[in-house]
């Protein structure tokens, strides 16, 4: 579980390099992570006349992130429930999992689940220490993801068409898992050019 997260890990983090500048406080020189969220209360907002414009969001700091005056984008938020079991909608309402960054997926958002609870995403590349083969592969999207193991995808930049990989763990028992989605019909795998 991430200290900053609980269902994304630190190293995981979708943080902006250059501009570190919250959308919603406006405080300089802190921490500032991609969102995709509409901001509820503009009188709330560092600048109420530019929330009530523009109430849509591409970058937060953590506090504004889990202050709840940040709603996570409804099609993000019906993307996500559509791939997940109806016993299971409650938790990405939960703020633990409502009040987080925006982690995108190239087509639709296929959030791994486990233990009747949403997985912690921990990035594109397993750690130094992990090992490949203790991930199993989630929902491919086809045979062509399937029929190959995790290691045939690194490098990751290696790997022609667009695509996202995708690594997560339960935070309930030693399961992992990798979502790889790519574009390209007649994508032939990962052969390294
Ligand atoms: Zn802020
Ligand atoms: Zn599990």
């Amino acid at each position: 579980m991430g200290t900053h997260f609980s269902y994304i890990a630190d190293q995981a983090l979708p943080s902006l390099e250059e501009e570190e500048v919250c959308q919603h406080c406006e405080q300089e020189g802190i921490k500032a992570y991609a969102v995709r969220a509409t901001i509820l209360d503009p009188s709330l907002s560092a600048d109420p006349e530019l929330a009530e414009e523009e109430p849509q969001l591409n970058y937060a700091c953590e506090s504004c992130i889990k202050s709840g005056n940040l709603a996570l984008d409804e099609d993000y938020l019906n993307d996500l429930k559509a791939s997940l079991p109806k016993g299971l909608h409650n938790r990405i309402e939960n703020p633990q999992f409502a009040h987080q960054p925006y982690i995108q997926f190239l087509h639709h958002n296929d959030w791994p689940f486990c233990c009747h609870d949403l997985t912690e995403y921990i990035g594109e590349t397993p750690e130094a220490d992990e090992d490949y083969a203790t991930f199993t592969c989630w929902r491919p999207m086809s045979p062509s993801v399937a029929d190959y193991a995790l290691q045939d995808f690194y490098p990751l930049e290696n790997i022609e068409p667009f695509f996202t990989m995708r690594l997560f763990r339960c935070l309930h028992c030693a399961a992992k898992y990798w979502n790889f989605q790519y574009s390209g019909l007649l994508w032939p795998g990962p052969t390294h050019s």
